[in-house]
């Protein structure tokens, strides 16, 4: 707009010299007389000269005076004074300059008058267009990539330093740091470096986190978009985006450009899964023919992030494309242990604080888990004033992350106390007496996110393989609130639903997809994507016959009953150990794992469960 403005004003100046200008010209110091005057001189031989220039007549008399007149300027001076039957012989005394008007006053005065009007008109609209322009400067923006763009040698920068665990991805990331670093080294060679990186892992396992780290560590510009961002409300944008971020790119190579969500965009076409995107695949296409579009050496690398590979349309995953694949896994406790060192950094932590035991404590956490457990902590210890962040607020995290944040102000009246107090003795007395199960931590009786209390079983070590026995204890400890409920108050409650659910999810792919069935053998049932453990199914290719289903609903079944007849006959067979620890969870809500073993007298079935530390 203030460019605009100075225009116009630039503009209006302009207007006014040149008019001041002509103007002046045209101010003449001599009369102005009207041609009738001119005529008259001439009968009476009054006239020296006369200067004609197109309709202007200048004439100076004999004695010296300046006269000034005008005519048609179609007709030129001899018509008009032959028109007006003056004397031929009259005019051989006078010095007739006759100059043809092609000086630019005469221009000036002939063009001006016409085109003024005409360059106002054409610069009113030029000023409108300017303004509706700025207004509407978004719309006009809307095919830019919108990428985010970490310049190098940023402030901020993340290096392979910040990125605990997950070290089979930083090793096969290191190629990637080096060729970025010294594309020479590797182009000299003949060799041809991938255009496209897939990050594949769940949702916090750190694939953004890493990608950022290859940009650091190489030190080159970061382009950073998310996959839904390409895909806005008019259609073609998504497109027009992605072209724009690859110029850019190439611009600045070498460079990495980072797609994160790339399955908002990149989903098999046709695919019907959450409808047919016109914009969508438009999108995907694009991104197809750029990446084509670039020879692999010149510098532009493309990472791209998802947490489901399996929904990716196949053309992604072309060689040629993201032909290059990086599993992020889900850190085990080490590197747990390294990520925690890595966000306790600039935290104060207390001398009792053991980041190992917090490890222990994590099975199954992410890196974003983790990062999210220390700054729990970090705020509670604020909350409460304290200056150093103590090991008891930091394992009080650890369940505000699992299970969501105590809900100490909902009431329960006597009875709900009662009912949850035993539901939750059935799970954990079930775990303490079957050998596979896990070793009980903590039980209580404090809602925590929608549970009405809860109990945490911990393995004792990260484990890759489960055992079917491992999962049939599993689904009776799942079951063991139920069973409580059922065989102390006669009734059920809706607090056991959750528990229903996890024990049928995993009895069908016990049944589905680990072959654990002995009637339905070793295969699976039903496809799923190739990676469930990456995310949740979300749909299912039925490949078996109506008879099978019916046989995978039976065996399902047995499972679940089986399961409910385990917990039932402990929890009435142990009928005084429920009572004790129901008793006492109902008077201190919360039972830690050395109280939970000594309140209810029994043995665990499981010796090793013993020996675990209990802090
Ligand atoms: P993703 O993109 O896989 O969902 P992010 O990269 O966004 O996960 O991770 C979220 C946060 O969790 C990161 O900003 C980082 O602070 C933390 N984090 C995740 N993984 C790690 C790791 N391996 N090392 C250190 N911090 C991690
Ligand atoms: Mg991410
Ligand atoms: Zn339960």
């Amino acid at each position: 707009m203030n460019s605009t403005s100075k225009n116009i004003f630039l503009f209006v100046a302009a207007l006014v010299i040149v008019g001041v200008v002509f103007a002046t010209i045209n101010v003449n110091p001599t009369k102005r007389v009207d041609i009738s005057t001119i005529i008259q001189d001439v009968q009476n031989g009054t006239i020296k000269s006369i200067t004609v220039n197109g309709a202007s007549i200048k004439a100076t008399l004999n004695n010296g005076t300046k006269v000034d007149s005008t005519k048609e300027s179609t007709e030129s001076l001899s018509t008009v004074l032959k028109n007006y039957g003056v004397d031929a012989k009259k005019m051989r005394n006078i010095k007739v300059d006759v100059t043809e008007g092609t000086g630019w006053n005469y221009w000036l005065g002939v063009i001006l008058p016409n085109v003024l009007p005409l360059l106002l008109i054409f610069a009113l609209i030029w000023f409108f267009l300017r303004q509706m322009q700025g207004q509407n400067n978004k719309a006009m923006m809307f095919g830019q990539s919108g990428a985010r763009e970490i310049q190098k040698d940023a402030k901020d920068k993340v290096t392979f330093n910040d990125v605990a665990g997950v070290a089979t991805a930083k090793e096969e990331l290191t190629e990637i740091v080096e060729f970025l670093k010294n594309p020479n080294k590797f182009t000299a060679l003949g060799a041809k470096i991938p255009k496209g990186v897939l990050l594949m892992g769940s949702p916090g396992t750190g694939k953004t986190l890493l990608a950022r780290a290859v940009a650091g560590e190489a030190n080159v510009p970061f382009f950073h978009i998310s996959g839904s961002e390409f895909v806005e409300m008019f259609v073609g944008v998504g497109a027009s985006r992605v072209r724009d971020l690859f110029a850019k790119a190439k611009k600045s190579a070498p460079c990495i450009i980072f797609i994160d969500e790339i399955d908002a965009v990149g989903r098999q076409r046709g695919s019907g899964l959450g409808g047919s995107h016109d914009e969508r695949e438009q999108t995907l296409n694009q991104i197809l023919v750029e990446m084509d579009g670039f020879e692999p050496n010149n510098g532009v690398i493309v990472m791209a992030a998802t947490n489901r590979p399996d929904v990716l349309d196949p053309a992604l995953l072309r060689p040629g494309r993201f032909d290059r694949r990086v599993v992020l896994d889900p850190p085990d406790i080490n590197d747990r242990e390294q990520i925690l060192k890595i966000h306790a950094k600039n935290k104060p932590l207390a001398k009792d604080v053991s980041i190992r035991i917090l490890a222990e404590r994590t099975p199954g956490f992410t890196g974003a888990d983790l990062m999210n457990l220390m700054n729990e902590g970090a705020i509670l210890a604020a909350r409460k004033n304290i200056k150093e962040i103590p090991m008891h607020l930091l394992l009080e995290s650890i369940e505000k992350v699992l299970l969501g944040p105590e809900r100490r102000s909902h009431v329960m009246n006597e009875d709900e106390r009662k009912v949850t107090a035993y539901h939750e003795t059935g799970h954990a007395l079930v775990a303490h007496l079957l050998p596979h199960a896990d070793p009980i931590q903590k039980v209580s009786i404090i809602s925590r996110g929608r549970a009405a209390g809860y109990t945490l079983k911990m393995p004792t070590e990260d484990r890759l393989m489960r055992s079917k026995s491992d999962y049939i204890d599993d689904i009776a400890v799942m079951l063991g609130g139920y069973a409580a409920e059922q065989e102390i108050f006669h009734d059920i409650t809706t607090g056991a639903s959750s528990d229903m659910q996890q024990a049928t999810q995993l009895a069908r792919n016990m049944v589905t997809q680990w072959g654990m069935s002995d009637k339905l053998g070793p295969r699976t049932y039903g496809q799923h994507g190739d990676m469930i453990f990456l995310g949740r199914e979300i749909h299912e290719n039925r490949d078996y016959s109506d008879n099978k289903a019916v046989v995978i609903d039976e065996e399902i079944d047995k499972l679940i009953s089986d399961g409910l007849i385990t917990a039932k006959k402990l929890i009435t067979n142990h009928r005084d150990a429920m009572d004790r620890v129901a008793d006492k969870l109902l008077v201190q809500e919360t039972l830690e794992r050395r109280e939970f073993t000594d309140t209810i007298g029994l043995p665990p079935a499981n010796p090793k469960n013993l020996m675990q530390p209990n802090t």
